[in-house]
């Protein structure tokens, strides 16, 4: 028989197809399942009701997690509310910021064209009820520069909103650089944190207000959090109204097991974050190194140098990115941007933020490597993608206009 090559037997080991989309959202890591579990199958009490010791168990289980949280950007359990995700949070933090501080006369707002959509949603409702909003362009890189913010910011500002890591991109924003030109305008820095807790250090000192989604971090869905540096807490205005928990902040009963899920996703990558990054390092350049040597023709889009282990945003001249998607759709698992946006079939709104044109949006597909992504993985994709870039680019191939 003949001897297989190293690429077919790893082929035959690993299922497919292989997840490359770690930034719409990451598999919950199985020592998390572990941990949810009692609180899915065992009774548990309603952590608001601790006249019974179902309810003290349920209740001190979310103090914990909610440590773990605050750990993991250095901040105080106090300054953790729990959300339904990032999107919650946003909205919380952002209108709340807004209608709690009506009666200071402050109506400006300031964000970057490269947020989020939920962020750039919430920006476009502020403006239309006549919040002054502002929106800085990131450079070629995807970056916000300091100066370009400064500019931007007066004393009208209540609040700027620049995103840590870009969904899209990966880039990694110089969050304590912009936080202080921002403060030192006296207005509030928040930011959303998303991608990057749990990826890269990320430290409350250098914001006063953040939203984290658990799903991005390989804890579990539907949970997130929203913080809020201590002195300002009393400036939000809640969203939600009712039974006054989480300090009246956002009412409702907490899901014990998604928040035990979420506060040990946030341990883990405490103490693994440094070294899982290092690895997906490795594994990105070995996948970069692979389409190189096989002489496909690519462009990084965004800064390679600031930007997470785990992404890459990748230009394939004169190849329809809906069309790799598609012809590589039974190997790897890929998207061509934000989650949302891959729906309206629109060119990514952050790509053309980094004035790179929409023949290139068209033409560029991101990929997201994380804690499951094995060099077996690497090499399979990477051979995939190859082989569908070599084929699309020969037939010249054009998706009909209908459909771009
Ligand atoms: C995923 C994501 C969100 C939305 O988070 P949900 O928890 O899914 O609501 C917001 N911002 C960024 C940057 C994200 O990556």
């Amino acid at each position: 028989m003949l001897q297989r090559s190293a690429q077919e037997r790893s082929s035959l080991e690993t299922p497919l197809p292989i997840y490359l989309d770690f930034q719409a959202t990451t598999p919950l890591d199985p020592r998390v399942l572990e941990r949810m579990l009692p609180f899915l199958s065992g009774p548990v009490g309603n952590p608001h009701s601790t006249s019974h010791l179902h309810g003290v168990t349920a209740s001190k289980a979310v103090e914990v997690a909610r440590e773990q949280i605050a750990a993991l950007i250095g901040a105080t359990p106090e300054e953790i509310v729990f959300t339904s995700g990032a999107t919650e949070a946003n909205n919380l933090l952002i209108r709340g910021a807004f209608q709690g501080s009506e009666s200071t006369g402050k109506r400006s707002m300031v964000t970057s064209s490269a947020e989020h959509k939920s962020v750039l949603e919430i920006a476009a409702r502020l403006g239309a009820s006549g919040t002054n909003v502002r929106t800085v362009s990131v450079n070629s890189e995807g970056l916000v520069e300091p100066d370009r913010l400064a500019a931007a910011i007066d004393d009208t500002t209540t609040l700027v909103s620049i995103m840590a890591v870009n969904n899209e991109i990966g880039v990694i924003q110089p969050l304590a650089e912009l936080a202080d030109k921002a403060r030192s305008k006296g207005a509030w820095f928040h930011t959303d944190a998303a991608q990057a807790v749990g990826k890269v250090r990320v430290d409350a000192t250098d914001f006063d207000m953040a939203s984290i989604a658990s799903h991005k971090l390989y804890g579990p869905s539907g949970i997130g959090a929203a913080f809020t540096a201590r002195r300002l807490r009393k400036r939000i205005e809640p969203l939600l109204f009712g039974g006054g928990q989480e300090g009246g902040m956002r009412s409702g009963t907490l899901p014990v097991a998604l928040c035990v899920g979420f506060g040990a996703a946030c341990e883990i990558a405490f103490v693994e974050m440094e070294k899982e990054a290092s690895r997906l390092l490795q594994l990105r350049d070995q996948f970069l190194a692979i389409l190189r040597e096989r002489g496909v023709a690519f462009e990084i889009n965004g800064s390679l140098a600031r930007r997470i282990a785990g992404n890459l945003n990748i230009y394939f001249p004169g190849v329809d990115a809906e069309a790799l998607l598609m012809r590589a759709r039974n190997i790897i698992s890929l998207s061509t941007g934000s989650a949302c946006t891959a729906e309206s079939l629109e060119p990514s709104h952050v790509l053309l933020a980094l004035g790179l044109g929409t023949e290139r949006a068209e033409e560029s597909v991101r990929i997201g490597f994380g804690r499951s992504t094995t060099a077996a993985e690497i090499l399979i994709a990477a051979d995939a993608l190859t082989k569908a870039v070599a084929a699309l680019a020969k037939v010249g191939y054009k998706a009909p206009d209908m459909e771009r």
